[in-house]
């Protein structure tokens, strides 16, 4: 049995008061683990007197107050989605920013050589795969308790 192993059980006793013969038998040559036990003997007796101080109603209620007027504050500053400019509400359309990319490809492959353009043909039908899966999964209904 390691000191390690003493000071868990030097902690048990100390907080069930009810320590057995042997500890005290490791504690009467072990000075590392009688000092351990006599800092747990301290902390028990401190826990012990310990009182939790009531809590201030009024200071929680004055912060609870400070922190609802910054939030208010907060969402005054910022505009919403709906508030935003046209332009920047396309940009939180994903679809929007596929087909714009969809169109620069679709541009460069006129210009590319053949490869390229046979390269960029399986990496569409690779992509159109990946979004009809996508597409078949989310449409799925929620799910019931137990389905996964
Ligand atoms: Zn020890």
């Amino acid at each position: 049995m390691t000191c390690r192993d003493w000071e868990e059980r030097i902690a048990a006793a100390a907080r069930d008061d009810a320590p057995d013969g042997t500890l005290y038998q490791h504690l009467a040559y072990c000075p590392h683990c009688l000092q351990f036990a006599r800092q747990m003997a301290a902390v028990a007796a401190a826990l012990a007197s310990w009182e939790v101080p009531a809590p201030d109603e009024s200071a929680a209620e004055a912060a609870r107050a400070a922190l609802a007027e910054r939030l208010a504050a907060i969402r005054k500053s910022s505009p919403g989605r709906a508030e935003r400019r046209p332009v920047f509400r396309i940009l939180d359309q994903p679809a929007a920013i596929a087909v714009a990319g969809a169109a620069a490809m679709a541009a460069g492959a006129v210009v590319a050589p053949g490869w390229v353009r046979w390269a960029l043909v399986c990496w569409a039908a690779l992509a159109a795969l990946v979004v009809s899966v996508v597409l078949l999964h989310s449409g799925r209904g929620g799910t019931t308790e137990g389905e996964y």
